[in-house]
């Protein structure tokens, strides 16, 4: 149906390929780029299919892309680079007449601030020439928003109370690491919490909000409110919605690492001189810490990540779960990466397939709650994240 250019070869971008490889029929052709082209030859090797192309790129530099599109002619480009990176990409497919897809919103470098105003802004000038941005097409955001216009269309009439639970009960053996790019994850779980109430956003201190919640196959675990970026969309396009949370799970081991690397001011996003040297605490850390991609082969457990609603169908209350679990082994044999890394680069590629099939296929920016979510929700089953719902249960919320 058309060619795909993936920008980005970190382990998000890794999963990304293997599956659009894995559906030729759609993708009929396929570039990897990155800021290291090594990366983008080693992922080919790893799928075994040398017609991949690949090729470098700095995706902050909006020429360099121009001329990349322009000599490839992708129909969209998948960007699982980094948040940094949103913008810039975005400005190259206005450029040049290219769809585009995403799993996380623009945040600048030097402040953590997660907000979709920036790419949202970006509406008319996507419309006007009649191209596609999908926003947010990861898990969460992405088949948490899918889930919720799931939920909208065929349970409720009206959705009153959304909580998205992300629970990883894996184990990578590590003392410390993160399970995707350890700047943007930590920059995030830092932030004050946050969540929506009654029309108003309501500020909390960081992972000060925290309770018990029981997971499918896993059990109870320590659950902490977190501001998530795709509460800002769902409250908007489901005004119905009086309260919307979001809630991850963290071991103690990892608290008490994030509280140390914090009071030691490895967490800081600001440059210091160091011997004459510009650098960011941060990314110094990055550069210690285990590489996400480097995690999956002794990754036992899984991952749970659903949405909790309850609302009003036929003027009665009911409540409704809707979730995946995805085993951090199972991940690993297919892709070489983990669960994490799985279950963000198997819904960006079903958003790009949802595109490519002219099922979401509407001019302007779009989070992903926009589109019709029936043909998303069955390849989800095909491809590897599987859903189950429950209803009328105690959502301990
Ligand atoms: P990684 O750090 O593993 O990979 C990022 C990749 O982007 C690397 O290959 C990196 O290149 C490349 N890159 C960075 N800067 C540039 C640049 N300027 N030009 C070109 N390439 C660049 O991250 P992950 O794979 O873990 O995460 C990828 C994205 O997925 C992130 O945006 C993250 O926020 C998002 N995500 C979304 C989730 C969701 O559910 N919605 C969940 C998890 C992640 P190099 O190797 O040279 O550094």
């Amino acid at each position: 149906m058309g060619k795909v250019l993936i920008i980005g070869a970190g382990g998000v971008g890794t999963v990304a390929a293997f599956k659009v490889a894995q559906n030729s029929d759609v993708f009929t052709e396929i570039m990897i780029a990155s800021r290291t082209r090594s990366k983008c030859d080693a992922i080919v090797k790893a799928i075994g299919n040398p017609n991949i192309k690949t090729a470098a790129v700095d995706a902050d530099n909006v020429d360099e892309l121009v001329a990349l599109f322009n000599s490839f002619k992708p129909e969209i480009v998948i960007n699982v680079a980094l948040p940094y990176q949103d913008l810039t990409i975005m400005e190259a497919c206005l450029k040049c007449g290219v769809n585009y897809l995403d799993t996380a919103n623009y945040e600048p470098k030097d402040v953590a601030h997660f907000e979709y105003s920036w790419q949202w802004a970006y509406h008319e000038r996507f419309k006007e020439a009649g191209l596609t941005a999908i926003l947010g097409c990861g898990f969460d955001p992405g088949v948490s928003g899918v889930y919720t216009a799931y939920a909208a269309k065929h349970h409720f009439d009206e959705i009153q109370y959304l909580d998205i639970v992300d629970c990883n009960a894996g184990n990578h053996h590590k003392a410390f690491a993160t399970n995707f790019n350890p700047e943007i994850n930590i920059r995030e779980i830092t932030q004050k919490g946050r969540y929506y109430e009654d029309g108003k956003w309501i500020e909390t201190g960081a992972l000060e909000i925290h309770k018990p919640l029981t997971y499918p196959n896993i059990g109870p675990r320590e659950s902490y409110l977190l501001f998530h970026e795709e509460l800002e969309s769902l409250t908007k396009n489901f005004p119905t919605i009086k309260r919307a949370r979001f809630w991850m799970t963290f071991g103690q081991e990892y608290l008490t690492h994030l509280r140390v690397i914090q009071n030691i001011g490895m967490a800081r996003i600001d440059e210091i001189d160091y011997n004459g040297m510009k650098i960011v605490p941060l990314q110094f850390l990055k550069a210690v810490l285990p590489n996400p991609q480097d995690l999956g082969e002794n990754y036992e457990g899984e991952t749970s990540i659903g949405c909790r609603i309850r609302g009003i169908k036929d003027g009665k209350e009911r409540t409704y779960y809707v979730y995946n679990n995805c085993s951090h082994q199972a991940a690993y044999q297919e892709t070489g990466m983990q669960g994490v890394s799985y279950t963000t680069g198997v819904p960006a590629m079903i958003g790009a397939m949802m595109f490519m099939k002219g099922l979401w296929r509407k001019p302007g920016v779009w989070n992903v709650e926009q589109f019709d979510p029936d043909p998303f929700m069955e390849q989800l089953n095909k491809q590897g994240l599987p859903w189950h719902e429950e209803f009328d249960k105690d959502l301990e919320l």
